[in-house]
């Protein structure tokens, strides 16, 4: 039987302790992984965002050669949609299989709590069994080679998502994971191969955005670019390929937000409370769906921050291995100064005394006027806090607009009228109703946002294959 990861049954707890326990001080490795013979010499050390004494691996960056063999070597999947799909299927069991050493590499990788280490090898098994199902309802044809550039914040998860939806088109896949997270990637491309997916049809390129990023781009060859991460290398990534005469050739990119929630003085503060310290801190914050300007109603606003403090403080900050982490550290030294510095310009309205791995930053509520005096994410455990007037919630809905992006957004509110009123106005992909805005369940709630947050289409959703093929019209229903 497949592992259930009830995270509320001991027994199951107990047994996931002893089986992760065993990946406590492996060693992992990621190199190019090409058709040919790798070129690529310098051996780096990497080590986990929670303990800069535990080193996880080594890496060997893609070299000039290793990058010009992967591109032409490259070649489409040929066979038929049927065996892509049950090879994609045999790569999901085969995930679960390894969910022991999965789970230790999120969490010693990239810092991740044990909750989101079964979220994060869910949404990959979900994404390739999904994106199977799609391909097997479709008539279509593969592009030729697709660069998949992938985020550290989901590792596995968004990794295998881009892939997994490349490849069940028919598509030849060079993937550069994120610069921070190879390891995991490496032990991703290793499963999917022992599933059968051909060695010239799936390539690992680790390496710089600047160097191994900038170079598979720009490059003609290329006949399609799917990346997540921020708005700004999507817009380089955009330009590149239109100056490198590869402008014919899609961009699918996923990209960052400014999202707000709105807790009316209707909404029940426990329900509301709870979803903003899910949305706003889970997973430290690095989720591109999290939480970052909170808007509460004057009249209810001293109950509900209140509360929302006493709930923050709660929260245990703690070494990420530890099974009682709610959250740990953020991804690199990097990201803690970025984000420190970010919370010394601004007033703090609580912070969580409380501090746990090397690398951790305390959840921290900041006061701002609205969501205009923000210009940028900041990707980490910081919720900003605005009060607003009943009369000024159309204000409020064209600030958030205004802001330019547009992934998820959050409503608590028990009027159903208001309801209606604000998702006809608010200009975002995804909004949750009196729930948390993060972990969109794949098939059911498709992910992607509008204006400055992504291209479309919605990863996880009917259309989004359409994007890696071409499509000449759809299969018969079975
Ligand atoms: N799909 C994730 C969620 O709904 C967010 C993905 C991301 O952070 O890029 O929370």
């Amino acid at each position: 039987d497949a592992m259930g990861f009830d995270l509320d049954d001991p027994v199951t707890v107990s047994q996931i302790e002893a089986e992760r326990a065993r990946w406590r001080t492996a060693q992992w490795r990621a190199e190019p992984i090409i058709a040919g013979t790798a070129r690529s010499s310098s051996q780096e050390q990497v080590s986990s965002p929670n303990d800069p004494g535990d080193v996880v691996g080594t890496v060997s960056a893609a070299s000039d050669l290793d990058i010009e063999a992967a591109l032409s070597d490259a070649g489409i999947w040929t066979e038929t949609v049927g065996t892509r799909a049950a090879v994609l299927r045999r790569a999901a069991d085969l995930y679960e299989e390894a969910w022991p050493e999965l789970f230790a590499l999120a969490t010693r990788e990239a810092g991740k709590t044990l909750p989101d280490c079964v979220a994060e090898l869910r949404e990959a098994v979900d994404f390739l069994r999904y994106y199977a199902d799609e391909a097997e309802r479709r008539d279509g044809v593969a592009r030729g080679t697709f660069v998949c550039i992938s985020p550290w914040n989901f590792p596995l998860a968004i990794f295998t998502g881009q892939v997994a939806a490349a490849l069940a088109m028919g598509n030849a896949v060079i993937a550069k994971p994120a610069d921070q997270t190879p390891l995991m990637a490496a032990a991703a491309v290793r499963l999917l191969h022992r599933a059968g997916v051909p060695r010239a049809v799936l390539q690992l390129l680790p390496g710089s955005g600047a160097h191994v990023g900038a170079a598979l781009v720009a490059d003609a060859r290329v006949a399609g670019v799917c990346f997540t991460g921020s708005t700004a290398t999507a817009i380089r990534i955009d330009r590149a390929m239109a100056e490198s005469g590869n402008a014919a050739a899609p961009l699918i990119a996923e990209t960052g937000g400014l999202n707000a929630m709105i807790v009316d003085s209707t909404a029940l503060p426990e329900q509301a409370v709870r979803d903003v310290v899910a949305s706003a801190f889970q997973s430290a914050g690095q989720r591109c769906s999290a939480a970052r300007v909170l808007y509460v109603q004057e009249d209810t606003a001293d109950t509900v921050l209140t509360m929302l403090k006493g709930a923050m403080d709660e929260l245990n900050v703690a070494d990420t291995w530890a099974l009682s982490s709610d959250l740990g550290s953020v991804i690199d030294g990097a990201a803690r100064d970025r984000i420190e510095a970010h919370i010394a310009g601004h007033e703090v309205l609580h912070r969580v005394a409380e501090r746990g791995g090397a690398l951790s930053v305390a959840p921290t509520l900041l006061r701002i006027d609205g969501i205009g005096v923000l210009d940028e994410e900041v990707f980490g455990p910081v919720l900003h806090v605005a009060t607003f007037r009943a009369e000024e919630l159309d204000q409020v809905i064209d600030a958030i607009n205004a802001s330019g992006y547009g992934l998820t957004f959050g409503l608590h509110t028990r009027i159903d009228d208001r309801v209606q009123h604000i998702i006809d106005r608010v200009a975002c992909g995804n909004i949750y109703v009196n729930r948390n805005q993060i972990g969109a369940v794949v098939g059911s709630q498709p992910f992607g946002g509008e204006g400055l947050s992504g291209t479309g289409p919605k990863a996880g959703g009917p259309d989004y294959l359409d994007a890696f093929g071409q499509t000449s019209g759809w299969a018969e229903a079975p």
